[in-house]
This record gives structure tokens, C-alpha cells and sequence, in this order.
């Protein structure tokens, strides 16, 4: 049987994952190595190699029977994997300045590689978590995270886009004046626009800009109190029911809501995809969550008023996930 690896590099881990051609995964959680990434590409590329091996004898896979591997990585890249020349947040190193990473890697591991950047790779696995590899429906995955990604799967395939940009979706502008509650909040992203996505439903977004809104005008709220920490409590207090939180999540549903009624006119897809740390929570508070995205959305066409929106299932493995997906395609071809 012919297996692919999957292998999400991020700024401090590699994760992997195997999957046979019967659209099986062969590793059910996390399987991390440290990354290398701070000292360029020569010691990280050697590293996810070593890494490899790793995870292929806990999975029980012979690497000779690996024929292809799928990469992810956080960009900005281009579509095919060269790394900006300009550098980036997680690749500091200045070897890493216009470094082909797909290139380098098949170089390394001697088979083929395909590349993703990790939000589409993220997509693509929320995609084939509803329909499969081979599936020619479309989906669009909203990954609420620090920043927010995500991706857009039109008929079984990833718009990467000309230069690597293609679902860069927490860039786009919504109308969040419409949002009840928040009226004269002014939402800036670190991108420069003011009212995108990502500039309401983020982990920053609620640092930066929902939770100092709200606790301005609730002065003893005990969040005033909780300094830096803030920010990172507010999920928890969300789920166990803390009303000035639920208000902030009900904020980023809102505007999700009005990003994908964007995006339903403009794909008609087949499902709407939410992920991330943000809503890795119990199934009551990702239900209530959802009801929410959809309330926020305006009213739809009779026709697409069932769209379906679907909670992405093992976030913490997307990358992995649909970087192998990725790579199982192009082999299949
Ligand atoms: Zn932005």
C-alpha cells in the first residue's frame, strides 16, 4: 500500500500524519517534533526529515513506502512554497529569504512534495472532513486564531490564487457597522484596513480591540483586573456562561456571519466552515456559536437558507491533515 505523509512546520513544531490511498489517516492525534525553523533551512529541513522517520516507526509505516509527501507552512509564501524575500514572522533566519521550502524538501527526502500554505491547508482538511478527497463540492473555512485564516475549496480544489494569496479571508472588508452592541467601535487590522475579518474575529481582535470596548463600559467587570491575560481567559469565561464574554463571541459570530453571506453570493457553496482555537470548546457553546453565525447573517435566498455550518473536527491536526490530502490528489493524477 502506497502511503503519503502530511507534515504541518510551524514556528516551534512539526506535526505529522500518514494517509493510504483509502483515504485513511494512520496517526489519530498530534504527532510533534520540535521545529528548527530559527536556524534556517539547512538545520530545519534536516530536522523534518529526522522528524519523519520518527513519526513513520509510531505509526507503524516503512518510509520506503512513503511516495509522496503534502508541506504546509504559515507565509507569506508564494503558491508554490518560495518564501517571501522579505522574510517572515516564523522563518527569521535570513536563509530563509526567498527559500524554495517545497523544492528543498523533495530534495531532502527524495520523493515528490506538494505545498500549502497552513490556512488552505486547514481548509482543505474541513473540506474532505465533509466530503472526501475526491469530492467536487465547494467550501469555505473561516480558522479563528491569533489572526483569522481559513481558505476557499471551489470544487474539490484550493484557490491559491497568482502569488499564494488566494483565501487570505481575514482580509476581506465587512459591513460590521450593522453589528448591533458595538456602535462607534473602530476595528483595525495589523493588514492597515480598518473593518475586515480579522480585525473582529481573532484572538487580537479581541485584545486589541472587542475587550477594551466592552469593559470600558462595564468598569467593574473583573477582566479590568486581569492585565495581559486577558484577552486569553475570555473563551473560558464565555463557555461558563459570563455574559460580557458571551457578548465578545457573539461579536466575532456576527461578523463571521456577515463574511459568509459574502461568500454565499459569491460561491453559492456547498458548506460553511468554522475552526480554530477559538471555538475548541464543548459541543453546547460551538452549537450556541454556530446559532449565532447564522443569526448574524442576513437573510437568505429560500434556495440556500439550509446551507450547513459545520464545526471543523481535530483543528489541532488541519495542517497536517490537509497537507497530506494535497499531496494524496496530485498522486492520484
Ligand atoms: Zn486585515
Amino acid at each position: 500500500m502506497r502511503i503519503i505523509a502530511g507534515i504541518d512546520l510551524g514556528g516551534t513544531a512539526v506535526n505529522y500524519t500518514f494517509i493510504n490511498e483509502r483515504e485513511e489517516f494512520l496517526i489519530e492525534g498530534l504527532c510533534e517534533h520540535p521545529a528548527r525553523s530559527k536556524e534556517g533551512p539547512t538545520v530545519c529541513l534536516q530536522q523534518i526529515a529526522d522528524g519523519l522517520a520518527i513519526a513513520a516507526a509510531k505509526a507503524g509505516v516503512q518510509l520506503s513506502d512513503v511516495v509522496s509527501a503534502g508541506l504546509d507552512t504559515p507565509g507569506p509564501a508564494s503558491a508554490t512554497g518560495v518564501f517571501s524575500a522579505r522574510g517572515s514572522t516564523n522563518f527569521v533566519h535570513s536563509d530563509w529569504s526567498g527559500f524554495d521550502i517545497r523544492f528543498g524538501l523533495e530534495a531532502k527526502l527524495g520523493i515528490p512534495v506538494t505545498y500549502l500554505n497552513d490556512g488552505n491547508a486547514g481548509a482543505l482538511w474541513g473540506h474532505f472532513s465533509i466530503f472526501g478527497a475526491s469530492a467536487t463540492a465547494t467550501s469555505i473555512s473561516a480558522i479563528i486564531g491569533t489572526g483569522l485564516g481559513g481558505g476557499v475549496i471551489v470544487e474539490g480544489r484550493v484557490v491559491t490564487g497568482r502569488k499564494g494569496f488566494g483565501g487570505e479571508l481575514g482580509h476581506v472588508l465587512i459591513p460590521y457597522q450593522s453589528i448591533a452592541g458595538i456602535e462607534g467601535i473602530r476595528p483595525e487590522c495589523n493588514c492597515g484596513r480598518t473593518g475586515d475579518l480579522e480585525s473582529l474575529c481573532s484572538l487580537t481582535a479581541i485584545e486589541k480591540t472587542i475587550l477594551p470596548y466592552f469593559l470600558a463600559k462595564n468598569p467593574g467587570h473583573e477582566l479590568n483586573r486581569a492585565g495581559d491575560k486577558a484577552a486569553k481567559l475570555v473563551r473560558g469565561m464565555a463557555e461558563r456562561g459570563d455574559s460580557l464574554c458571551c457578548e465578545i463571541f457573539r461579536v466575532q459570530a456576527h461578523a463571521l456571519g456577515l463574511f459568509f453571506d459574502e461568500m454565499v453570493n459569491t460561491f453559492d457553496p456547498d458548506a460553511l466552515i468554522v475552526g480554530g482555537g477559538a471555538i475548541e470548546t464543548g459541543a453546547e457553546f460551538q452549537a450556541w456559536f454556530v446559532d449565532e453565525i447564522r443569526a448574524g447573517m442576513p437573510g437568505q435566498r429560500v434556495e440556500q437558507a439550509d446551507i450547513p455550518i459545520v464545526i471543523m473536527p481535530n483543528g489541532d491536526t488541519a495542517g497536517a491533515r490537509g497537507a497530506a490530502i494535497e499531496a494524496l490528489k496530485i498522486a492520484r493524477r
